[in-house]
């Protein structure tokens, strides 16, 4: 099967030009500069079995989220996406590439949860998808599986300052963790809040009658986020390892972050669309609230510009989602009388691309390289998958969007994929949207339909991350 995708402009992270994109079944054959083709008659007389014309439109790679949660129980429930209709909603935004995370139950083995994991997605996310590790529980038989999972293309390993009594792990524990990744060339990923000292102020909150989700937003200081996302970067600097913080939402953790880099720390960091577009406000107006509760939690609004110029600078490598769905009634109304029962997560997965497309390129705070750098390229980078993934070159995966810059579309539950029965971003009206989505040459959603086969993806045996070429 030979595609053809002409006329378009080839957007990478390293440069923008107009070329020419010959698919042969999976993968990227040849990326002809269209002076070059013409003059040299490259592509003159090919058969081809199908083209796609991109004129006035951009070629960029499917974009890469790689911090998803289908099907996570939370709070005794789950998050409502499937690998099925979690990937589908991604792809219909863009996304071609997922990271999940497989977690492990307290005071069981590794093996276990990642075994679940694999039985949940084989067969039915549409999109490749590879997977991270949630710890429980750091001990010696977990230490000893951490080298497996390495072996097996599983080489990130998430711990929690949070969550105490389900994920929280103390800092030797942490530090355990680390000195194995040392040995084994894992990635130790942090969600670093102190959730203990949360807990105490949460408490306090409801004691003294807050109990609406404003309550969730108000107990996790940003001072908090900021403490353990030092203690996290020291800790690794201590191992001698890199360390990856997820969900960065704060200026203040951002801080502790940027001092690192500037010191030579290997530390990398991610945000969310919901940290670079929502608010603390939003968590206000009574239980409606609770639609946009998720940790860390939404800040006041004036943390958002310190977020995109940390993009922009290169202190946050990337943006992912923390895409963690539960339905508004059923399952976040769980935490009516207390906002500590409120299922933590958000609905966003599908709307990462086309956001960070508006409120990056279209709003003028980043180049459209940079936009592609931070949504897909740094991504395969920084989680073994570049140049298969993440790229345009000659023997990439031919993941990749003919993307309208142009086109303007106002988000809505009402017209969304994800199955959840509300929008974070409800009434957004946003600049830019995919035509074609393709994976592994295969087309996907095209004008926003879907029309591609079921359980298109498959598993990413993941190599060791890159560094080098991030730090
Ligand atoms: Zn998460």
């Amino acid at each position: 099967m030979r595609t053809l995708i002409t006329n378009g402009l080839v957007v990478t992270a390293d440069g923008s030009f107009e070329a020419d994109v010959l698919v042969v079944d999976e993968t990227i054959e040849a990326v002809v500069g269209r002076e070059t083709g013409v003059a040299e008659g490259v592509l003159a007389g090919l058969a081809v079995d199908a083209t796609i014309d991109a004129a006035g439109k951009y070629v960029v790679p499917g974009g890469i989220d790689v911090h998803t949660h289908m099907e996570l129980p939370f709070g005794g429930t789950y998050a409502k996406d499937t690998f099925e209709s979690g990937s589908k909603a991604a792809a219909h935004g863009g996304t071609t590439t997922i990271l999940d995370f497989a977690a492990q139950t307290k005071g069981r083995s590794l093996r276990e949860g990642l075994d679940a994991w694999h039985a949940r997605a084989e067969g039915k996310s549409v999109l490749d998808y590879g997977f991270h590790m949630m710890m429980a529980d750091v001990n010696d038989a977990t230490l000893a599986e951490m080298d497996q999972l390495v072996a097996e293309g599983v080489p990130d390993f998430k711990l929690f300052t949070a969550y105490p009594g389900v994920f929280y792990s103390p800092d030797d524990h942490i530090f355990r963790a680390m000195q194995r990744t040392r040995e084994n060339g894992g990635l130790i990923m942090m969600h670093a809040e102190n959730g203990p000292v949360i807990d105490v102020i949460a408490a306090d909150l409801v004691a003294a009658g807050t109990t609406a989700p404003i309550g969730h937003g108000l107990a996790r200081y940003a001072v908090l986020e900021k403490e353990a996302t030092s203690r996290s970067i020291y800790l690794a600097e201590a191992a001698g390892v890199p360390v990856y913080i997820v969900h960065l939402s704060s200026r203040d953790a951002l801080e502790v972050v940027t001092d690192a880099r500037d010191r030579g720390a290997m530390a990398f960091a991610e945000t969310c669309p919901q940290y670079l577009f929502l608010s603390l406000d939003d968590l206000g107006n009574g239980f409606e609230g609770a639609k946009y509760v998720c940790s860390p939690p939404l800040r006041p609004k004036d943390h958002q510009e310190a977020l995109w110029r940390g993009l922009l600078k290169d202190d946050l490598q990337l943006v992912a989602t923390d895409h963690c769905p539960f339905d508004f009634h059923g399952q976040k109304e769980l935490g009516r009388e207390d906002f500590r029962k409120i299922p933590n997560g958000l609905p966003a997965v599908e709307d990462r691309v086309d956001l960070l497309h508006h409120g990056g390129v279209v709003q003028g705070r980043m180049s459209r390289e940079r936009w592609v750098e931070i949504m897909a390229t740094n991504p395969a980078k920084l989680f073994g998958m570049y140049p298969k993934k993440g790229a345009i070159v000659p023997g990439s995966d031919a993941d990749l969007l003919v993307y309208d810059p142009n086109r303007i579309r106002t988000i809505s539950a009402a017209t969304h994929h994800m199955d959840v029965d509300y929008s974070i971003f409800e009434g957004f009206e946003i600049q830019g949207a995919s035509d074609v989505v393709m994976s592994r040459g295969t087309v996907l959603v095209r004008d926003g339909e879907w029309v591609g086969p079921a359980g298109h993806g498959r598993f990413l045996r993941r190599g060791p991350a890159d560094y080098v070429r991030l730090a």
